[in-house]
């Protein structure tokens, strides 16, 4: 993944951050909540995850299977100190764990939106 600087202030420039430390990415939305981000010239699928955009400009690159999951439950959140990195079955573990219950629909959706 390859980002440009002009880009990257961009994505900063659409992020609040709010009362209760969560960074909220105040742009468009997937339909799961997620905030997202066009990046032209950024390969095949050009549509990000705001948090993984996060997560990448901090730590780096992130392997292709893993998921980038939330603290705090919030799905606007960029702040690097509230994600961290798992796998899908994390992912959905933690949601079930959050929910109480998560359909194989939402489980495949999430699957094609954030890998
Ligand atoms: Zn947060």
């Amino acid at each position: 993944m390859e980002v440009t600087e002009k880009q990257t202030l961009n994505f900063w420039k659409k992020v609040l951050k709010i009362d209760d430390g969560c960074w909220e990415w105040q742009g468009s939305l997937s339909s799961s909540g997620y905030g997202k981000i066009h990046l032209r010239g950024c390969g095949e699928n050009e549509n990000h995850g705001t948090h993984r955009l996060s997560w990448f400009l901090h730590f780096g690159e992130i392997p292709i299977s893993m998921s980038i999951l939330h603290k705090c439950d919030n799905p606007k959140c960029c702040n690097p100190e509230h994600l961290f990195i798992g796998t899908q079955m994390d992912n959905v573990q933690d949601r079930i764990k959050k929910e109480g219950r998560i359909t194989l629909y939402q489980i495949r959706v999430n699957r094609l939106k954030y890998h």
